[in-house]
């Protein structure tokens, strides 16, 4: 079975390393603090003190951190992965991180004889554990079918959707219009709440209207409850999706204005301290 080592042991990455575990993959980890990659001993998992170890004969060496920056960190950091990866070996970048870095990525990836993959991954902490992700990949075909086995261990689907950075772009596509929804109904429930609705009965119509998604569902007892404990995607790493998104409408010449207003109010309630809540504390962001 092919070796994995992977870096980030965030709410995405502790579901990913599981399924890994549970399905039988030789698996390394690494975590910036080390605590979090403790309990993985346990389940058979090697821990590797810094990204430098954890790629040693890896197979597949796969990143799930929060942004360019610790994605920069980790692969070319003082102690990254990359100076140790095998000739051969497949990397996979499975953060949400902007198109322009997973490309720069790449190309250093492919000057040291291995091949790259972006993998980023939709499905929240839930999806994560019980291996149902969705998978958005760009690059090689060839390598994707090589790296296969272990994408499947943690996905119920895979989409290929072209070269290297298609799939981090798509990624921003997707959540950009997640960024949106969330604000909007956000602002829906603010409006409905000051002209005297009931906010039980309006969370009910939302969610059984054409303006609802799943996303919109699944957030909605939140919103009305205020309750944005227990993290499933923070706010903060949306604010973080819908800024690579306006820079890549900025760059393709397609104006974002919906965006833009979203990622405004995500400023707002991050400026008030809730960066590291869930998403939902978005709408302490609307009457900031
Ligand atoms: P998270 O729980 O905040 O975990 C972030 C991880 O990145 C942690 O392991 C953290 O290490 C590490 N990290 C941050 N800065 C670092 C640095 N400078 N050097 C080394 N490691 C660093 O985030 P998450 O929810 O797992 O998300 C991970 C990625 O997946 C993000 O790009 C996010 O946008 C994306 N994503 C999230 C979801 C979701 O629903 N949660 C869904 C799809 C995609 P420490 O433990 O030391 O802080």
């Amino acid at each position: 079975m092919q070796r994995i080592a992977l870096l980030g042991l965030g709410i995405m990455g502790s579901g990913m390393a599981s399924n890994w575990l549970r399905k039988g993959f030789p698996l390394t980890v690494y975590n910036r603090t080390r605590s979090k990659a403790e309990p993985f001993a346990a389940k058979d998992a090697r821990i590797a003190d810094t990204p430098r170890e954890a790629a040693q004969d890896a197979d597949i060496i796969v990143a799930m951190v929060t942004d360019d920056d610790a994605s920069r960190e980790v692969w070319l950091g003082e102690n990254g992965a990359l100076a140790n990866a095998k000739a051969g070996a497949i990397i996979v970048e499975s953060s949400t991180i902007s198109p322009d870095w997973t490309r720069e990525l790449a190309n250093r990836v492919e000057a040291q004889g291995c091949f790259y993959l972006d993998v980023p991954v939709t499905g929240s902490k839930a999806a994560a554990s019980d291996g149902n992700l969705v998978l958005f990949v760009g690059g090689e075909a060839s390598t994707l079918e090589q790296a296969r086995p272990a994408l499947e261990a943690i996905s119920r689907q895979i989409n290929h959707v072209g070269e290297i950075g298609m799939g981090a772009t798509w990624k921003l596509i997707n959540n950009m219009q997640l960024a949106v929804q969330i604000v909007a109904v956000s602002e829906a429930l603010a409006l409905a709440e000051k002209a005297g609705f009931n906010l039980q009965q309006a969370s009910q119509l939302i969610v059984n209207s054409a303006a609802s998604s799943p996303f919109v569902q699944g957030k909605m007892p939140r919103l009305i409850q205020h309750d944005f404990g227990d993290t499933e995607f923070s706010l903060s790493n949306m604010l973080k999706d819908t800024r690579y998104a306006l820079k890549v409408g900025e760059q393709l010449g397609v104006p974002l204005g919906a965006v833009e207003a979203a990622s405004e109010v995500f400023r707002r309630a991050s400026e008030q301290g809730h960066g590291d809540e869930d998403v939902a504390a978005v709408i302490a962001g609307v009457n900031a």
